[in-house]
């Protein structure tokens, strides 16, 4: 006998996945259609532009590739990195570790930026780690989901480009829930993926490349060592009028993210970023409430995903795993060097609602009560 393994449904307040409405649920039971038939051609021309808007973009150089956040990670590094380019990666918790070990495999003469968990990159060990280094690329990631930091870009982004390089930027958690402007901000290659803040299941990284970016990529020496993530032919792939072959686009995942944007712009960005900010505040007043303490620092404090200690004589463990089976909740636990001492609790799209926010304090108050 297969067990169904189907328990109900969750909270999900993890570091992602997030929470899919039911409208999302909805659309990816739509019957499928080819990838080549014109009515799916048109989808994935307004999925291109509702990415557009959601990055603040005018990126030409704008899709979404097949695979969660780490292959849009990947896909930023393999498509401007040739073998012996210098990169340098700014490392302040596991996914930054993640980029070099990336950057490191796409053959890169690495330079890493180290500043200790838990703190942001300050634009002065930026400028100082560009003395005597002039990479092609610096990378850093915005929203740091092992640690709960939000990094600020802007400045550093003035420093990367004085210095001549591109600016990478990681926006896997920040996009749709925190502020992130592409444009505005001189972000050359952005990265996201579906499951956080944009709340639809994972499997599809939204990526774009500025000019400068894409003309890096066509003045390449050596060939793109990854043919599935190589952006000159998916480009091909999502042009609307040319459309070539390349792989075969994951039609329930696009009816998905289809729908999960159109959810976000109807919001409106600037009011779901609010929500999200309004609804930290009022979970941040809970936890503190009850004796949490934060560990990331205001102005640093990414409200989407909240950090908290965990106290002295509670078991991390079975206290999620309760949390869990009595009440349906998910929460996280901490990565490397967070691990055992830390709660990752997120409100990330549809997760952010002020219903699950009570659901859980009151969980973990009837938890703690009970010792
Ligand atoms: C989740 C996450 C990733 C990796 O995404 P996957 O979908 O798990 O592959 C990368 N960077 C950040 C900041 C993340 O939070």
């Amino acid at each position: 006998m297969i067990k169904n393994l189907h328990s109900g449904p969750r909270i999900l307040m993890g570091p992602g996945p997030s929470n899919v409405s039911s409208q999302v649920l909805k659309e990816m039971a739509q019957p499928l259609i080819g990838h080549m038939d014109p009515q799916f051609i048109e989808m994935m021309d307004e999925v291109k532009d509702m990415v557009r808007h959601v990055f603040l973009t005018n990126n030409p150089l704008t899709f979404v590739i097949p695979g969660t956040g780490s292959a849009g990670m990947e896909c930023a590094f393999v498509n401007l990195i040739e073998p012996g380019d210098q990169v340098l990666v700014c490392v302040n918790g596991a996914f930054g570790n993640r980029m070099c070990e990336i950057a490191l495999r796409c053959d890169a003469k690495l330079k890493r930026l180290d500043v200790p968990w838990g703190q942001p990159v300050a634009p002065t060990q930026v400028a100082n780690a560009l003395q005597n280094f002039t990479p092609k690329i610096v990378a850093i990631v915005h929203a740091e989901t092992s640690t709960g930091v939000l990094q600020p870009l802007e400045e550093i982004s003035r420093i990367v480009h004085k210095a001549g390089a591109l600016f990478l930027v990681d926006a896997v958690t920040s996009l749709g829930g925190c502020e992130l402007k592409i444009d505005e901000w001189g972000i050359d290659i952005c990265y996201s993926a579906t499951q956080k803040c944009l709340s639809a299941p994972p499997g599809l990284s939204p990526i774009s490349f500025s000019p400068a970016a894409e003309s890096a990529i066509n003045t390449r020496k050596s060939r793109i060592q990854s043919w599935y993530l190589d952006v000159s032919l998916i480009q091909k792939y999502w042009d609307g009028k040319k459309r070539a072959y390349h792989h075969t686009a994951p039609i329930s995942m696009i009816y998905a993210i289809h729908r999960a944007l159109k959810i976000v712009l109807e919001e409106g960005l600037e009011t779901r970023i609010n929500r999200h900010h309004n609804n930290y505040l009022s979970l941040k007043t809970g936890l503190e409430a009850m004796g949490f303490e934060y560990i990331i620092a205001h102005p640093y404090r990414l409200p989407v995903l909240n950090t908290i200690k965990i106290p002295d004589g509670l078991d991390d463990d079975k206290t999620r795993m309760r949390l869990l089976n009595e009440y349906n909740i998910e929460i996280g636990g901490g990565l490397g060097d967070f691990a055992g001492k830390i709660w990752r609790i997120g409100i990330m799209g549809e997760s952010c609602s002020p219903d699950y926010i009570k659901a859980l304090l009151s969980a973990l108050k009837k938890i703690l009560s009970q010792g």
